[in-house]
């Protein structure tokens, strides 16, 4: 499978705007002659970029999880949760649903976007050519779940919303919500700024 020729190998690119087939160039200058987009056989910069949005994501996870993403409040308690805590509170007060869904967006869905990312690029700078089919799934399953990882979000303002009903509690969302917001954005980004065409490049010579 991994034979199959790449467009550049029969001498071709597509342009990335209107997708017009054009013949194969390095020129960095060259532009499509329909739309005049920029050419160029891949995303230029594509794993630096991938890895500063890795890098950054990963950093802003530590205060993600460190500092609290809600508050609840009642009459005679305030409460203030971290993902890690908000999970027990939710397990403890009987809501283990709501605890696992927020259990794997927060912690187990991250944690995998961070090492498979990681293990993309590592591998594609490395030149690997092991199993580049799988790869490309790795890589279609975190594009696949970047658009369910604001989920976490979505609970606490859920729940906010929720609780509001009642009279005397309420549930506000705290900073570390905007730290968590920032650390979905940036591994998507990162996603989105890897190249998956990488990983059939640079095959060992045959
Ligand atoms: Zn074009």
């Amino acid at each position: 499978m991994t034979d199959l020729p790449r467009a550049q190998d029969l001498g071709m690119m597509g342009c990335h705007v209107c997708r017009l087939i054009t013949a194969y160039t390095e020129d960095p200058h060259a532009r499509c002659p329909r739309c005049h987009n920029p050419l160029h056989p891949r995303k230029a910069g594509s794993i630096t970029r991938a890895w500063a949005f890795l890098i950054s994501a990963a950093i802003f996870y530590v205060p993600a999880n460190l500092f609290p993403i809600m508050r609840t409040q009642s009459l005679l308690s305030k409460d203030d949760n971290t993902i890690l805590s908000g999970v027990f509170e939710l397990w403890r007060n009987g809501s283990p649903d709501l605890a696992i869904i927020v259990f794997t967006a927060s912690i187990v869905v991250p944690v995998l976007k961070f090492c498979i990312m990681g293990f993309l690029l590592t591998s594609v700078q490395r030149a690997s050519d092991y199993g580049p089919r799988q790869r490309a799934k790795l890589y279609r399953f975190v594009e696949l779940v970047g658009y369910w990882s604001m989920l976490d979000v979505f609970v606490v303002a859920i729940l906010s919303a929720l609780v509001h009903f009642k009279v005397l509690s309420r549930v506000e969302p705290l900073p570390g919500v905007i730290y968590f917001g920032i650390v979905v954005v940036l591994t998507m980004l990162a996603a989105m700024s890897f190249d998956p065409r990488l990983i059939w490049d640079k095959r060992k010579a045959r």
